[in-house]
């Protein structure tokens, strides 16, 4: 079995700041955490390595956030607010998909898969239209990511937005959802456990104002006949959060407490529009919030992690995409956290790392994950603090969160097998892979502008 050991000047090992180890991976686990230098077939040593566990991001977009890079910034408020997941992000995500080839999505895949490892992330959820399953796990199973795929589930796919600027929904409901389910399970025999086990398929209900109750039902009995997880988009818009009260009479997480779907092996991305008593609901429920911040920032809402951890939610930091960079999230996540609350205080460095580790394996219901232990998998990041920017270090997590940047970023390692070292992304060539990705972006902006797309997105 092949050994790998990295010096640690600090090694963040069960959730404790420990000095001058090397943590040694034999084959995908742990082996152990000496003070003395080990034997080993691989050896990462520099003096100024923090150590942690693989950073786990739990909500992202590689594909259809890279299609509006450029597009979704300076919005006015309402272009952002309905606009951007209606009109921009759904339609120019179909038109990708009805448009590019699978090597083309692969590639556009495998360029946000690239930074988000680049930034020290190991494990990855990411939820994307079905059709896309097999060039993303083309491109994570390459990359050596451990990857957690959310082919969506859909009661209305052809979610569009009329000429008053607000959604339409089309069709669902019956066979529709039926159609959903029978997709779900086919991809999930095809692919999930597959890798090593480190390829999973999880349930990907799309959101509350997309999925029906009787959909949303079907996902529960899926989650419990498979153990498998489920992700959810909540109180994302205020259009969301309208038609959950017209139809349901409820906000979308009392509809989602209602048709049973809630529950600790569920995931609910955002919760932006979400009131307090629907994050009493959440936490009753013991259910995952995942909360990203720059995605909402660029908009002018306030997503702010500090406000779900102070709730004592079970609360982790995703980068849905727009910033494919775990580090530079991280502080965004701290930054827009204590803005909200007026309180230097509140998401502390110490907070924001254990979010994206320990807390992130528990939403995930893994206790191999998420830690530095013997015996656990050894999917770790190691960071350089002894630059200009990060020196003098008083707590490697505190440098790293609000001084550390992706570029510190020096290796990481899955199953105990490197996928960055020395700052380079390991599975492929970086220019080649920009330069792929680059040019079906390219096709789709040709594309959106000759569709009309985007002449109503403003
Ligand atoms: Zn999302």
């Amino acid at each position: 079995m092949s050994r790998l050991a990295v010096r640690a000047r600090w090694a963040l090992v069960e959730g404790e700041i420990v000095t001058d180890r090397w943590v040694v991976a034999e084959g995908d686990r742990i082996a152990a955490i000496v003070r003395d230098e080990p034997a080993a077939d691989i050896v990462i040593d520099r003096p100024d390595l923090f150590v942690l566990p693989g950073f786990i991001d739990l909500h992202n977009h590689a594909f259809t956030e890279s299609l509006v890079r450029g597009r979704s910034e300076d919005l006015s408020k309402e272009g952002f607010e309905t606009n951007l997941i209606y009109g921009l992000l759904m339609p120019i995500g179909k038109l990708a998909m009805d448009h590019l080839s699978p090597d083309e999505c692969e590639a556009i895949a495998e360029m946000g898969l690239m930074q988000l490892m680049k930034s020290g992330v190991t494990t990855l959820l990411e939820p994307f239209r079905a059709g896309l399953i097999a060039p993303y796990i083309k491109a994570a199973t390459r990359a050596g990511l451990r990857f957690y795929a959310g082919p969506y589930l859909f009661s209305t796919p052809d979610l569009d937005i009329g000429a008053d600027g607000k959604p339409t929904y089309k069709g669902g409901g019956g066979d529709a959802d039926a159609a959903a389910i029978d997709q779900w399970r086919a991809l999930y025999q095809r692919h999930h456990g597959t890798e090593g086990d480190r390829i999973r398929v999880t349930l990907a209900p799309h959101a509350t104002d997309t999925c029906g109750p009787e959909l949303l039902r079907k996902v529960r009995g899926l989650a419990d006949e498979h153990k498998c997880l489920a992700t959810i988009h909540v109180a994302q818009s205020h259009d969301e959060v309208a038609k959950s009260q017209k139809l349901y009479g409820r906000t979308p997480t009392e509809f989602l407490e209602w048709v049973g779907l809630l529950g600790p092996d569920v995931l609910l991305a955002h919760c932006l529009f979400s009131t307090d008593s629907d994050l009493d609901i959440t936490r009753r429920h013991d259910t995952t919030v995942v909360s990203c911040p720059s995605t909402f920032a660029r908009g002018g809402s306030t997503a702010a992690f500090g406000r779900f951890h102070e709730h004592g939610l079970r609360t982790v930091v995703g980068t849905d995409g727009y910033m494919p960079d775990m580090v530079s999230e991280l502080r965004t996540a701290g930054l827009v956290s204590k803005l909200a609350a007026q309180d230097p205080g509140v998401a502390t460095a110490a907070q924001l790392v254990e979010a994206v580790t320990t807390q992130s394996a528990k939403a995930l219901q893994r206790d191999d994950l998420g830690t530095l232990k013997v015996g656990a998998k050894a999917d770790l990041v190691a960071v350089g603090l002894g630059g200009a920017h990060v020196i003098p270090v008083v707590d490697p997590r505190n440098a790293l969160v609000w001084r550390g940047q992706t570029s510190d970023v020096w290796a990481s390692a899955v199953d105990g097998k490197l996928v960055v070292n020395e700052g380079r992304y390991l599975a492929g060539d970086e220019a080649a892979i920009v330069a792929r990705a680059g040019a079906a972006l390219g096709k789709i902006e040709e594309l959106a502008r000759s569709s009309g797309i985007l002449a109503r997105a403003k």
